[in-house]
């Protein structure tokens, strides 16, 4: 049974949890705050776990269109000398389209699938009855309200869903750069890689013929790397050999200070948290937009498989995915401190994860392995009548 769904925010999770909803029929309203989509000069790496959610909304294909399936990611020194690597494997694939082509697809697909997208429409609050309240005034009643108004989420904090916010004292410069030609055929150029000197990292990701995707990432008090625009020389210095990729970087990327949010629950009443609202996590499994994902499109299954029930729908979404998503952000909290170990030490650590795949499928790629849309999952538990086991 379908029916009705505000949702604030028309980032990642927003516009994924609508088109969910809207291939099940529901009338579908989202309201973004900017004028327009925010599209930032970023890439983002997706995952498995998100290109199987992206497939089976059926955008998968604009996404990736003109992205380079990624077939290698090393970790490398200061001189270059490798330490870490993995290969993609078909089953296992691994893209980093622009953003823009994510929140694109998503966009369009929803415009196509009966959706609204309301720009200039920003949500103050909500309550656990369905109503959604706006800064000019209005309000709007639906059966459900989605809250995916990102890390700073109004109606989060408002419904008290917040249980702690915490800065985890690391910084990040995201921009993206123009490829040459030659670098589509050198291994170098052709192979994700995280370049590491101190706690100060370099990643360079090709995403597509022409574009590569570059983060510099440092600890809080490392005033010259926490620079915006970046301090040049600074990096330079770190990584003499990657001068090629730092002349390209750009001064007008982005700065973030990484965050940790951890919430009481997912929800109240009909009002449902997705995305960063929920669960923001810094960026070093690069599973938040991911993350983002797989909730939307549970959601929105798990409310349909619910014949339209949002109280059982979100209580059995959350069963599915809280602990699980809270685990993914640990791991990825406590992957980003690798940082602060002495180089000998870290790359013991890097070396122990690299020896055992169990340890690496239970922590790096526990999400990336996590398949939200497998039908027999659903299958099971309905006709077991409990949840299926998640990680604890
Ligand atoms: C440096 C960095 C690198 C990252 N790299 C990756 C990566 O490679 N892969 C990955 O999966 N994830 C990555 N992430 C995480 C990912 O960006 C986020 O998890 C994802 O963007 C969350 O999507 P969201 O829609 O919940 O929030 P947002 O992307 O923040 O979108 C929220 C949207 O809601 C709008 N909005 C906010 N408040 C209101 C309001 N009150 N009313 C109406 N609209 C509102 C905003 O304008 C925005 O459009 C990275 C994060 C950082 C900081």
């Amino acid at each position: 049974m379908s029916g009705t769904v505000e949702i604030a925010g028309g980032g990642i999770a927003g516009l994924t949890a609508g088109l969910a909803f809207a291939r099940k029929g529901w009338r579908v309203r989202v309201h973004e705050q900017d004028d327009d989509l925010r599209i930032l000069g970023a890439g983002i790496y997706i995952w498995e776990n998100g290109l199987k959610v992206l497939d089976a909304l059926g955008v998968l294909n604009a996404v990736t269109w003109g992205a380079l399936p990624a077939w290698r990611h090393e970790k490398r020194d200061a001189d270059g000398w490798l330490f870490a690597q993995s290969r993609l494997k078909p089953n296992f694939r691994l893209y980093v389209p622009t953003r823009e082509a994510l929140l694109t697809a998503l966009h369009e697909a929803l415009i196509a699938a009966g959706g609204e997208v309301v720009f200039g429409s920003r949500a103050v609050d909500a309550d656990a009855e369905g109503t959604l309240y706006f800064a000019d005034g209005k309000e709007a009643r639906a059966d459900l309200i989605v809250a995916a108004d990102g890390i700073n989420s109004p109606i989060r904090d408002g419904l008290g869903l917040l249980r702690w916010r915490r800065e985890v004292g690391q910084f990040g410069y995201r921009a993206m750069i123009r490829r040459a030609p030659s670098e589509l055929k050198t291994d170098v150029g052709r192979t994700h890689c995280e370049n590491w000197n101190g706690a100060r990292r370099l990643l360079y990701a090709p995403c597509t013929e022409e574009l590569a995707y570059v983060q510099l990432t440092s600890l809080k008090g490392d005033a010259r790397g926490n620079r915006v625009p970046i301090d040049r020389d600074y990096w330079r210095e770190a990584f003499p050999h990657l001068s090629w990729i730092i002349e390209r970087i750009p001064d007008d990327g982005r700065g973030d200070w990484f965050e940790l949010i951890r919430t009481r629950k997912w929800a109240k009443g009909c009002v449902a948290l997705v995305g960063d609202s929920a669960s923001a996590q810094p960026p070093f499994l690069g599973q938040g937009g991911g993350c983002a994902m797989m909730s939307g499109y549970v959601l929105a299954e798990a409310i349909d498989r619910a014949g339209g029930d949002v109280e059982l729908g979100i209580a059995e979404w959350q069963r599915r995915l809280r602990r699980f998503t809270e685990w993914v952000q640990r791991v990825s909290y406590w992957y980003g401190e690798l940082a602060r170990l002495p180089p000998t030490l870290r790359l013991a650590a890097f070396g122990a994860l690299g020896k055992s795949e169990r340890l690496q499928a239970a922590t790096l790629f526990v999400a990336a392995r996590h398949d939200a849309t497998a039908p027999e999952t659903w299958r099971r538990a309905e006709q077991a009548q409990i949840p299926i086991p998640i990680f604890h």
